[in-house]
């Protein structure tokens, strides 16, 4: 750590120079890392709240790096962004949750949707819609096997553009579900016009139900918005029954979260359909 105060304790921050070189390594890291195939995706059972069964499930990136362990997308992914290469490894993602559904498919696995997660700049990248093209055809998956997420604030960001996009890949047979709902402030009326069948009610609104009734209100008005506009609701980061019990009597449509399981390794998948009480 560098020179401290006499009596206070502060962490090392590096400066902006300092922090631009490590992203410059970093960066590096992720470009090898991609090529030795490091990267993995594990994936997160969402759960019909009026069946109980397990109804899709959402990819989410891990990079097995050979010194530091099992990294987050928190830890690489902005860098990804800023760096250039976010493109490829958002080509690498939708390659191998492709992949893995085919392997499902093929290995008789009672496959649900598997959701991907799309970046702003893999989204708005010219090469997007035709990586997505290319890779439904190589794996020959049912494309509405596919469901694509972006987020509230990115599709806000140049509505004409998403919307173009998203029909492109709709005629596809892609679905689309808006990630971090209730977080970017899009009125109802640019909401109904994109192409959408889901939305994805942010984690911090479900961690507010337990805390007040202006929590529980934000989260009943976000269902009903949903349901206005005839989308699916699905919360995310549901961690205790109260949660459970408070969303399945608002009326939510699904949810996903540590109470129900965390993001797991693709082996595991087969073994939590099997357990599902539905199948
Ligand atoms: P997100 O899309 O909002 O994903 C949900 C995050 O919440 C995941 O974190 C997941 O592991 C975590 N989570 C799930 N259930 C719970 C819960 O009950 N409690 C809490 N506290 N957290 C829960 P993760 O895997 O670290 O991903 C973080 C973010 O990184 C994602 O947020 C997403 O924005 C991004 N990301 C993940 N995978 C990809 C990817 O393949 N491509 C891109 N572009 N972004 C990705
Ligand atoms: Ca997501
Ligand atoms: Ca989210
Ligand atoms: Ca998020």
């Amino acid at each position: 750590a560098k020179e401290a105060g006499r009596n206070t304790f502060e962490f090392y921050r590096p400066d902006a120079g300092e922090e631009a070189g490590n992203n410059l390594l970093l960066l590096e890291e992720i470009r090898s890392g991609l090529t030795r195939g490091e990267f993995l995706l594990h994936y997160q059972p969402q759960i019909d709240l009026a069946s109980g069964r397990l109804c899709g499930l959402e990819a989410l990136v891990r990079w097995a790096h050979p010194q530091r362990g099992l990294l987050g997308p928190d830890q690489f992914i902005p860098v990804a962004e800023e760096g250039g290469l976010i493109h490829a490894l958002g080509k690498f993602v939708l390659k191998t949750a492709c992949r893995q559904l085919q392997a499902w498919q093929r290995q008789g696995v009672p496959v649900v949707p598997v959701s991907v997660n799309v970046s702003a700049r893999q989204f708005a990248h010219p090469g997007w819609t035709d990586l997505v093209r290319v890779q439904i055809e190589r794996s020959g998956i049912d494309p509405h096997q596919l469901e694509l997420e972006l987020t509230e604030s990115m599709l806000m960001r140049n509505v004409e553009q998403a919307i173009a996009t998203m029909h492109e890949l709709r005629a596809l047979g892609v679905t689309f579900a808006i990630d971090d709902f209730g977080t970017g402030y899009s009125s109802l009326s640019v909401l109904r016009s994109f192409p959408v069948s889901r939305l994805k009610i942010d984690q911090a609104f479900v961690r507010d139900i337990t805390r007040d009734t202006s929590g529980r209100g934000i989260a009943e008005a976000i269902i009903s918005l949903g349901h206005t506009l005839k989308l699916r609701v699905i919360a995310e980061g549901v961690e205790t029954p109260e949660q459970l019990e408070f969303l399945k009597a608002a009326g939510c449509d699904e949810a996903q979260g540590y109470l129900f399981a965390r993001p797991m390794p693709a082996d595991e998948i087969p073994g939590q359909l099997a357990r599902d009480p539905g199948q």
